[in-house]
């Protein structure tokens, strides 16, 4: 999956975090390394998780794309 680039800074380098487990799953975002500016976070289950350590989630990677913690994509 492709993913867009940072909305503050352009990068496309991105990674993403993982928060502690609870009832609902794994928290999860996709952080610009740039900027350090993070998109929203979502639960994942731990298959989900299961990707390349290349690759990032891609149901976070999906909210990533479709907003930024501002709600503005510069186009
Ligand atoms: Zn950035």
């Amino acid at each position: 999956m492709t993913h867009k680039p940072c909305p503050f800074c352009g990068s496309y380098e991105l990674e993403y975090q993982i928060g502690t487990t609870d009832r609902e799953g794994i928290p999860t975002n996709i952080m610009c390394t740039k900027c350090g500016c993070t998109g929203p976070w979502v639960y994942l289950s731990e298959k989900e998780l299961c990707c390349k350590e290349d690759e990032l989630p891609e149901r976070a990677l999906q909210h990533w794309n479709s907003r930024s913690p501002h709600n503005y994509w510069p186009s």
